[in-house]
């Protein structure tokens, strides 16, 4: 913590506490106590009477032996006693770039009586696994998480840090980089290692998709991002791997942390869970009107598959966004899609074509989504989607 009270100059006035923006500072046996809530904008400093609260030089990675930092890190996410299939596809990316650095792969498992996943993390192919556990980390937490994470890169100082670009990545990545005093490239679809200089070479959309930027890390460490979910496969795993499990202690308390989860309530049904599906059936403006989607819903529903939709689907409020795929929406890489009356923009493609087979249903045959597409139909939806739907209900009599 930068900022520090000296206690045996305060006196309790609880000057500081008023002065504090962030509400982290409270009076332990009467003295005052920054709480990990602090943010470090100094703002109590100036306001203590007798000079008792000091900001100290941050602890950043900046300016230090760039040599001391080892190791590609993965964060695991996992809920309900799974592992995320992001954490996976992180896992089996970050295993090419820490063989092509010579150094090795751990995951950093967060949470409540998760210790069975780690057997999971290894058999992905980490060589360690960096272990916080605690009721206090039963659910994701803005405050606990970032604290322990940080701590967790100051201990032990890894290279490079993946992150899954899901809610929970892009809440926890940046809070983290911004701690220690590091870069992170948001949202990439593509890792490697840039030849001259040996460094990760983090590759995401720019420009609304236009053009493809590569960006590299040079004078910070760790070198972090965030990636898109199902833009890498998720590897085959070997369960006679096993690893070093590293268990780290978490400085946090529960009542250090500012949000409390009262109830979870799942708005996202199977038909828009993406990410994990086999199968979407997606919905464009060629779906002419909202009533029609019904059709999508129900192709979706024979086939076992999610419902997906295009951006102008969304913006013209037929679905809700959870469905969008695109670059603006989700990333989506199932066995099977289709793409029903969607036009294959440049931004809708970003966000499907790591699909193992598209078919595409068009009445125009110049769409450019028949240039992605394996299957083309060049037709009426209102007319091949209700065939389809017959005669898929027919096989599966
Ligand atoms: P349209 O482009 O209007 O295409 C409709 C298609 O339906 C046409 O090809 C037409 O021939 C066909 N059609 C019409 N009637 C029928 C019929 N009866 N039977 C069969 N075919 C029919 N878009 C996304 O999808 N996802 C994103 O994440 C996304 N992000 C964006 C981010 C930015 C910064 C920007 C600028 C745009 C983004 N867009 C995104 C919007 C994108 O550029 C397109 O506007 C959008 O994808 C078009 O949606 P569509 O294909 O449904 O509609």
């Amino acid at each position: 913590m930068a900022v520090t009270v000296d206690k045996e100059q305060c006196i309790g006035c609880s000057a500081c506490i008023s002065a504090c923006p962030f509400g982290a500072i409270v009076m332990e046996a009467g003295k005052a106590s920054i709480t990990i809530a602090c943010t470090m904008c100094g703002a109590c400093v100036d306001t203590c009477p007798v000079n008792a609260i000091a900001k100290a030089a941050e602890q950043t990675t900046a300016g230090m032996n760039k040599a001391d930092y080892k190791d590609v890190w993965v964060f695991i996410e996992q809920a309900e006693g799974q592992v995320k299939s992001v954490s996976y596809e992180l896992l089996g990316e970050g295993r090419k770039l820490a063989d092509a650095m010579g150094q090795k792969l751990a995951g950093v498992l967060i949470g409540e009586q998760v210790e069975p996943l780690a057997r999971e993390v290894f058999a992905a192919g980490a060589d360690k696994v960096f272990l916080v556990e605690g009721p206090e980390f039963k659910t994701y937490s803005t405050d606990g998480y970032t604290a322990v994470f940080t701590d967790l890169i100051h201990a032990y100082k890894p290279s490079v840090i993946l992150l899954g670009a899901t809610n929970d990545g892009r809440d926890l990545g940046p809070r983290v980089a911004c701690r220690v005093g590091t870069g992170l490239t948001a949202d990439c679809t593509n890792l490697g290692i840039d030849e001259e200089t040996g460094l990760v070479a983090w590759t995401r959309p720019a420009f609304g998709g236009n053009i493809m930027a590569t960006i590299l890390c040079p004078e910070h460490r760790p070198q972090m991002g965030t990636v898109r979910p199902k833009v890498f496969k998720r590897p085959e795993q070997d369960f006679s791997r096993t690893g070093e499990l590293i268990r780290a202690a978490g400085r946090v308390k529960s009542q250090d942390i500012r949000t409390k989860l009262i109830e979870l309530i799942k708005v996202c049904t199977a038909a828009c869970n993406l990410e994990e599906a086999e199968i979407i059936v997606a919905g464009g403006r060629g779906m002419c009107k909202p009533e029609n989607f019904v059709l999508i819903e129900e192709l979706a529903n024979v086939l076992g598959g999610a419902v997906g939709a295009s951006r102008a689907v969304i913006d013209a409020g037929w679905k809700p966004h959870p469905h969008q795929v695109g670059q603006t929406g989700k990333t989506v890489g199932p066995k099977v899609y289709f793409a029903c009356g969607i036009s294959g923009a440049i931004q809708h493609v970003a966000g499907m074509s790591s699909s193992d087979i598209v078919i595409a249903i068009n009445k125009d045959a110049d769409a450019p989504i028949f240039k992605v597409a394996d299957y083309g139909i060049v037709g009426d939806v209102m007319e091949v989607l209700p065939a389809l739907i017959d005669e898929f209900k027919k096989v599966k009599q």
